[in-house]
């Protein structure tokens, strides 16, 4: 079937002289932690074949070390254990034999969680567990041996080439900048001496491996540092890399300890395509750009804007496994978007938990996350269309059930549409965009503006309901919660209530931190806009100085509002944020002027504002508008009035546990039953 023509570029094969890639996008690589468990190969299988399955043209796996003081964990250093990586290479090849698979080396020098790692220089990184040991003459000597039969292995164990990491902290990023490489011999010092380890390593890995397997290096395209990397060496680096052997140079942004947001959900998408863009006219060997591309219109307008010849796409792949072939179909309506909220996939990386996506549980579960055998048909009323209820409905659908979803609301999304209103959260739309595709194509029977009662849905004759009802807000027992100055966080986020100068936000949660961003806020979301989001985070794409930064003082446009977080327990609030993306509300915030503050006991709110102690102190917060993020109950009424009828009824989301509830758990209940119905 020919490709749909919105994709031109997209779906032109990109001849790479002794093999050709099928398309121009490729599954980028991410750690997911099935390497590390017993049956962790077989698992990882069928997680890329499914990507090859599913029309991509080249597959990248998580990063692997080359030895054991590149890691500490997961190695490839010897036949054996490149035995154990031909079931994947065998299962991709076989699912489609035209897809490519290809193995990041990833030495992770000062951040290897070992304390025999190795680095330019004994200095540590502000994210390191070890202070890394400096490498001798004979050091060096061994790391590059090490790439080299590192590569040599993964073509014996049917790769169709690797993927070198050069960036984001890792070694070879830490001989290219003087914050990290403080050596006085060939390999330290000038810039021409600091780049000869990483083009050593590319240099030794091609003549190990041959020409015809595909050598990429991912160059450090903007580190993020102050001190970092000037636009002219990584041109110099990338000019040096292709003519060691390279076959394709990859753009990486950043290295992790930078304070600089390159994926989370503010970020706009396809924000640092420009950088490739302007690397790629000084090489003659294609460029992988990457990084908030999502979707297959936002490829295609990179490929068109002659910024990369490839894009990569890593956590959209987790989201849908069939992402290319909907786009080659025109299907790109039925694309579960990945929103960039990291909370299933960086965030368990971080954590040492399992990677997984919030809006695809299955991803790397394919194996276990399965139907238990056909479903006998039946007629199911699921109540709550929120992210429980709408994975529910359309996993059950899938299976055969007849569904109808009832929401009392006059749109599908429960709280997914108070998310989506705080800036920086705009993807969350095209969770429920996807959602109403799949009501409509399933033949899901939608009654929305229906509040479900009992009564009703007896009367209906369905044969089992699932209450998927959501949550009720906390109201704190306070004297004065009823004051006018007490506002209800939906109200606020939905503007049905004024919102003063001087605002108190009672909670800490996500829900507080959100309330805060979307009252503080002013001028176009940064995360539509490229230009402005260069302003809040001092960056500077199109001068490049050194490390991209300006480290000039913020230029953030906001409210003209005061605004205090607050919560009960001790310590800074924002503790309970996403691992890989709670610094950067924090500090969005605090740029902001927002003040946070623990330790707090609330007395009562009246006219002079919210009475407080403040660890044991009278405090009075002169506010005008108090905003309740309190947290949530489970909104379990119409449960128990199933239950007092007999009715079969099942719990799942935010009526069945509030406390601690996110869309990721929501979405992953709901996808468990509705597999098991
Ligand atoms: P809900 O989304 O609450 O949906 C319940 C639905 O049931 C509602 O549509 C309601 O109208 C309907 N309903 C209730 N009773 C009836 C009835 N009797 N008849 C018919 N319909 C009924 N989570 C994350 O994971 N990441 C985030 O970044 C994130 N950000 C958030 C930001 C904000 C501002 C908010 C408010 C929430 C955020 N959340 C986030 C939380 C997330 O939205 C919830 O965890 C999720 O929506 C819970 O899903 P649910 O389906 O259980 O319930
Ligand atoms: P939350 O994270 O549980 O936070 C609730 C806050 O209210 C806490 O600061 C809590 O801290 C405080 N609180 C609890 N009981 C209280 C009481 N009786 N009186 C006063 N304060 C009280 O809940 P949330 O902010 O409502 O968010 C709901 C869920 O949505 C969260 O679990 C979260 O996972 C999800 N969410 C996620 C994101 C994200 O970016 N990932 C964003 C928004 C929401 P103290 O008890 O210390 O005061
Ligand atoms: Fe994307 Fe969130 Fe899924 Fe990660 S968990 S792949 S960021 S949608």
């Amino acid at each position: 079937m020919a490709p749909h023509p919105r994709y031109p570029r997209v779906f032109t094969p990109l001849d790479l002289g002794f093999t050709t890639l099928k398309n121009r996008i490729l599954m980028g690589s991410m750690h997911t932690g099935l390497e590390d468990l017993a049956d962790g190969f077989p698992r990882m299988a069928e997680y890329f074949a499914a990507r090859a399955r599913g029309g991509v043209g080249m597959i990248i796996t998580g990063g692997i070390a080359p030895n054991h003081e590149g890691g500490g964990g997961a190695k490839l250093s010897t036949p054996e254990e490149a035995a154990q990586h031909r079931i994947v290479t065998d299962a991709v090849h076989s699912a489609a034999p035209e897809v490519k698979i290809v193995l990041q080396i990833l030495h992770a020098g000062p951040l290897a969680g070992t304390p025999d790692c190795v680095a330019p220089s004994a200095v540590r990184s502000r994210i390191g567990r070890h202070t890394p040991n400096e490498l001798d003459a004979a050091g060096i000597e061994k790391q590059l041996a090490d790439f080299a039969n590192c590569a040599s292995q993964a073509k014996a164990a049917g790769y169709d080439g690797v993927e070198i990491i050069g960036s984001a902290g890792y070694l070879l990023s830490t001989f290219l900048v003087e914050k990290t490489n403080r050596r006085e011999d060939e390999w330290g010092g000038s810039f021409e001496n600091r780049m000869r380890f990483p083009v050593e390593v590319i240099r030794r890995t091609r003549a190990a491996v041959g020409d015809d397997f595909i050598l990429i290096f991912r160059i450090p395209a903007m580190d993020m540092l102050e001190d970092g990397m000037s636009g002219d060496e990584v041109i110099q680096l990338a000019q040096a890399v292709e003519a060691a052997g390279a076959t394709i140079i990859s753009t990486h942004f950043t290295w992790h300890e930078a304070q600089v947001p390159t994926i989370a959900t503010m970020v706009p998408r396809a924000a640092f395509a420009e950088v490739t863009g302007r690397i790629r006219k000084h090489v003659n060997v294609p460029m992988i750009t990457s990084n908030r591309i999502n979707m297959p219109d936002v490829a295609e307008q990179v490929l068109a804007a002659g910024h990369a010849d490839l894009v990569s796409m890593a956590r959209p792949m987790l989201a849908d496994a069939d992402l290319v072939n909907k786009a080659r179909d025109g299907r790109e309506d039925e694309i579960n978007t990945c929103i960039a909220c990291n909370q299933a996939c960086l965030d368990h990386t971080f954590t040492g938990r399992l990677t997984s996506c919030l809006v695809n549980p299955r991803a790397c579960h394919e194996t276990l996350l399965v139907a238990k055998g056909p479903a006998s048909p039946r007629n199911l009323a699921v109540v709550g269309a929120g992210p429980a209820g709408l994975a529910f409905a359309v996993e059950a659908a899938q299976r055969g059930h007849r569904v109808t979803l009832y929401d009392a609301a006059s749109e599908i999304g429960g709280q997914f549409n108070l998310a989506k209103r705080v800036p920086g959260k705009e993807e969350f739309s095209e969770t429920l965009r996807y959602f109403a595709r799949m009501i409509d194509k399933l033949g899901i029977t939608l009654k929305l503006n229906t509040r479900a009662d009992a009564d009703m849905l007896v009367a209906a004759g369905h044969d089992e309901v699932i209450v998927a009802t959501g949550i009720r807000p906390r109201v704190p027992d306070l004297p004065g919660i009823d004051h006018p100055k007490a506002v209800p966080y939906i109200d606020a986020i939905l503007g049905r209530r004024p919102i003063g100068r001087k605002v108190a936000i009672m909670g800490a949660g996500g829900i507080g931190f959100d309330v805060a961003t979307l009252i503080t806020h002013a001028g176009p979301s940064a995360a539509l806009d490229i230009p402005t989001f260069c302003r809040e985070w001092g960056v500077d794409f199109a001068a490049h100085p050194r490390g991209g930064v300006t480290g000039v003082e913020m230029h953030i446009e906001k409210a003209d509002r005061e605004v205090v977080i607050l919560q009960r327990r001790d310590g800074a609030p924002g503790k309970t944020l996403g691992r890989t993306t709670g610094w950067t509300h924090r500090l969005s915030l605090m740029r902001r002027g927002v003040k946070m503050l623990g330790g707090v006991t609330y007395l009562k709110i009246d006219d002079e504002g919210l009475h407080a102690l403040v660890n044991g102190e009278p405090t009075l917060f002169a506010v005008d508008t108090v905003i309740i993020c309190a947290g949530q109950e489970p909104e379990r009424s119409l449960y128990d009035a199933l239950a007092a009828k007999g009715m079969k009824a099942h719990l799942i989301g935010g009526a069945d546990e509030a406390a601690e509830l996110d869309a990721k758990r929501a979405i992953a209940q709901a996808t468990e039953l509705a597999l098991a119905s």
